[in-house]
């Protein structure tokens, strides 16, 4: 006893200083990516034939922009432009309060605006919510299963997943949308109390993700399930999910960003 005692002791806390403290990733970790607009040609095309997502994207005009909803952070997205334009930052915070607002030239995102001020009331102290993984391939859950652990711990903001919906305020939706649960995922909603809010969590929830035009798939959350917070990531890390919820919730201001990399 005394040295299981003793362990813990030298162990100390283990908890995550976020948001106190800016979180620190490992080199290799991928954040946010951005577009240099000065090394982007914009209709040589030749990044968009090599590129496993449709991240980069052309208008007819030659401007180019980053869908970071679509981006599914792999080396190749940044090696596929023979100019070097696209690059990745160590910029975790990668959500959105719409679709659009994950779309830019820059691939900076905007600002997230809080919920109401009821919805805080609500929600602000106490949020429980219903995962549903709607043909994933699992990364979004194993990231999602990790915001309970001791290092993240999403309960210390009172937020917590259940197992049933009736006892949820929100719907997390994780996966494509397969059409095997596609009426799983309504049903889900349905039994959510209002107000509820809705969660897309991972590429594949934005936009079908690395299954994309699969005819089992219905390329992400399907469109009258109003959302109310994108969050990009293949899969997005626990503090990108936690950043993201926070900020809905109000509790974190300040968009402060850290250095991207050399
Ligand atoms: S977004 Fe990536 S990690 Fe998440 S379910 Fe889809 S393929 Fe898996």
């Amino acid at each position: 006893m005394l040295d299981f005692l003793r362990t813990r002791l030298a162990q100390g806390t283990r908890t995550s200083a976020f948001p106190g403290e800016a979180p620190e990733f490992p080199e290799r970790f991928r954040g946010r990516p951005t577009l240099d607009g000065a090394r982007c040609l914009g209709t040589c095309r030749e990044c968009q034939a090599a590129m496993p997502s449709s991240l980069l994207v052309v208008a007819p005009d030659g401007r180019a922009s980053l869908d970071v909803g679509a981006c599914l952070f792999s080396p190749e997205e940044a090696t596929a432009c023979p100019h070097g334009a696209i690059s990745f930052t160590a910029d975790a915070r990668l959500s959105a309060r719409d679709r659009p607002g994950l779309v830019s030239e820059t691939g900076e995102l905007p600002a997230i605006e809080a919920l109401g001020r009821r919805m805080q009331q609500l929600f602000g102290r106490s949020l429980r919510l219903r995962s549903v993984a709607a043909g994933s391939c699992n990364g979004c859950e194993a990231e999602l299963v990790a915001l309970g652990n001791v290092v993240f711990d999403m309960a210390r903001f009172g937020i917590q997943f259940v197992a049933s919906p009736r006892h949820a305020d929100g719907l997390v939706i994780t996966g494509a949308v397969s059409r095997n649960m596609r009426d799983a995922l309504y049903r889900t909603y349905e039994a959510i109390p209002d107000p509820r809010m809705v969660i897309a969590v991972g590429a594949c929830a934005i936009n079908g993700g690395p299954f994309r035009d699969s005819p089992e798939v219905g390329n992400g959350v399907p469109p009258d399930l109003p959302v109310d917070l994108w969050i990009a990531g293949c899969p997005p890390h626990p503090l990108t999910v936690l950043d993201g919820l926070l900020r809905l919730l109000g509790q974190l201001d300040g968009q402060s960003a850290p250095a991207p990399k050399a």
